[in-house]
């Protein structure tokens, strides 16, 4: 890619010349749209905070971080070539095994020229004039583009919390989300962990095997799931490839886009025998798919107790103190209403003698200080301290960007009660910028490649059209929206997933509104309405050739 100083007349500034799509984030939405942008023969560039691809892969480089997708799902399908020479070592990839195979998506599809790394993307402002996007970078470059892709993810920006004296510890601190890429050594040492979402349940049993003593921080329990994590097994691995595109569609049809084995009586249609064998066979079989076993596990509450309190009695069971135990079982929440979680170990590792459970709701953190954590009356002390303590999610990559739309509002201001999109893809107000897989779209409650791939196309095939119909513009309409945040609401609010304080709601985040922000119809509904609204030449949005002022408005010209 070529960068100039004298581009459009401007002869001030380090400006590129203008690209068709601009994307911003080289994870595997922002790979995926620029492989499509490409295809449909149109100029793009994708911008990367990091030093190489592969997103929240690229980040989340802690001991343990592991997918709690199976391997042989959580892949790019669009390429057959891709899936069948692509290699998984493990049921479960792990962190490192997913970003060599980013890497390898990205060394294939030739897609690095194209990417420019270590560039934080500021701000991005629309220009009604001419109807294009300027953006600027944190290294003082200015892109303009016609069409900007938002692909910044779900799970990038990281949570620090404001713990008194957190600054003032003298130790090494790490953030799951933001790891050393030249890794840590913790061995010997005390190590403190703050946190015991998914990223915590992972990485507290390989930081046991390294630490002198490890203590865990834990304000919330969490319901968990061995994820029973074992090599690849051939057969397995040959029966998927065999059978991929009828396996992908297939998982297409369910609800998280993940191919699992979907129980179809209510839990409390079958006898209490009969349900206790269903769990205790999914819990031998490992991993999140345990919560598929009824269809009513996240709707009924009652249902919901049943599996529930059968993953209670487990952790009473593993947990050899019955007081430790009782700290570990999670009360506040139905299971699954918060991200549940899949783990090798976890519970079992509060049984070794170098593993202390502080718990935070008995004992609080009052302050950190130079030398270590205190927790209600006890002082801890600490050589290093990991922050498990997840992420502003879905809408925290995107709100640290200075996003100005039309007539200067900023998507800020703009989501100040809570994101508002149409069908996740845009926002009204904002022509022109789309959304890989934003708040009101299944997005985090599927697996997010089966999402990236859906919003990646259906967004192609609309740039595909404007080009098409030769528009300069497209809106999201305002009632369009509307309508469709009522039904993102409407069908959270049949579900359990508002009983629980998780960052789905965002209320992790001090301050941020407490919204359900993804679409829990599920895969399926979600991209049937996609693909009519497209069918239906884009009902809901705005298409125009340009914008045309009247009075102090732009309006779009209509094609
Ligand atoms: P998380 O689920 O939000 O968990 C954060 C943890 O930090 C919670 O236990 C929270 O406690 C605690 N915490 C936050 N602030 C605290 C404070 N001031 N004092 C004490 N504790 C505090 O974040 P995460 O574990 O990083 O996971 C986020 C999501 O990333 C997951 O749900 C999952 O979708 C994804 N992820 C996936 C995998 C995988 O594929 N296996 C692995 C890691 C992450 P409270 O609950 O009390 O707030």
């Amino acid at each position: 890619m070529q960068h100039t100083d004298l581009m459009e007349g401007r002869a001030d500034g380090n400006v590129v010349e203008p690209f068709d799509v601009l994307i911003v984030g080289a994870g595997f939405a922002g790979m995926y749209m620029l492989h499509l942008a490409r295809r449909l023969g149109l100029s793009a560039v994708v911008l990367e905070t990091a030093s190489g691809v592969g997103g929240t892969w690229f980040w989340n480089r802690y001991p343990g971080a592991r997918c709690d997708v199976e391997s042989m799902q959580y892949s790019y399908s669009f390429s057959e070539e891709l899936q069948q020479e692509w290699h998984w070592t493990e049921r479960y990839a792990s962190q490192p095994e997913i970003l060599a195979y980013a890497n390898h998506v990205a060394r294939k599809l030739d897609l690095l020229r194209d990417i420019e790394f270590n560039t934080r993307v500021i701000r991005a402002a629309f220009q009604e004039e001419d109807c294009r996007w300027s953006v600027s970078t944190d290294r003082g470059t200015q892109y303009r583009a016609k069409w900007c892709v938002m692909a910044t993810g779900c799970l990038s920006a990281t949570q620090t919390p404001n713990i008194p004296g957190l600054d003032t510890f003298k130790g090494g601190t790490y953030h799951t989300g933001n790891w050393p890429h030249e890794g840590v050594t913790l061995s010997g040492q005390n190590v403190g962990v703050i946190g015991t979402g998914s990223s915590g349940i992972q990485v507290v049993p390989e930081l046991a095997k390294q630490a002198k003593h490890l203590y865990v921080f834990q304000r919330t329990p969490n319901f968990s799931i061995p994820a029973r994590n074992r090599p690849m097994d051939p057969e397995y691995e040959d029966s998927w490839k065999t059978n991929y595109a009828e396996r992908r569609a297939l998982a297409r049809s369910m609800p998280a886009g993940i191919l699992s084995q979907f129980g179809d009586k209510s839990a409390l249609a079958v006898s209490p025998e009969e349900r206790l064998q269903e769990y205790e066979r999914r819990w031998a079989a490992g991993g999140t798919s345990f919560l598929a076993a009824y269809p009513d596990l996240l709707k009924s509450a009652e249902a919901n107790e049943t599996a529930a309190e059968f993953v209670r009695e487990k952790i009473r069971h593993v947990v050899q103190n019955p007081t430790l135990a009782e700290q570990l079982v999670p009360v506040d929440h139905p299971i699954g209403a918060k991200r549940i979680c899949a783990d090798t170990q976890y519970f079992e590792t509060f049984n070794r003698e170098n593993v202390t459970l502080v718990d935070l709701r008995a004992n609080p953190i009052r302050e950190i200080s130079p030398e270590g954590i205190t927790a209600g009356s006890d002082f801890y002390d600490l050589d290093s301290l990991v922050l498990a303590t997840g992420f502003d999610a879905i809408t925290g990559a995107l709100s640290k960007i200075d996003i100005v739309g039309r007539q200067g509002l900023t998507l800020k201001e703009k989501w100040r009660d809570g994101p508002n999109t149409y069908l996740g893809l845009m926002s009204s107000g904002f022509p022109n910028l789309f959304i890989v897989t934003g708040p009101g779209s299944p997005s985090v409650l599927t697996n997010v490649i089966v999402a990236i791939e859906d919003n990646g196309r259906w967004i192609a095939d609309c740039l595909a059209h404007l080009v098409e119909a030769d528009a300069e513009y497209i809106e999201a309409t305002a009632s369009a929206e509307e309508t469709w945040m009522d039904q993102v609401r409407e069908a959270a609010e049949g579900t359990l997933y508002t009983q629980a304080k998780s960052w789905y709601l965002g209320v992790n985040i001090p301050g941020k509104p407490a919204v359900f922000m993804p679409y829990v119809g599920g895969v399926p509904t979600y991209q049937k309405i996609c693909d009519e609204v497209a069918a239906a030449g884009y009902r809901g949005f705005s298409i125009g050739t340009r914008l045309k002022r009247t009075g102090r408005n732009m309006e779009a010209q209509r094609c």
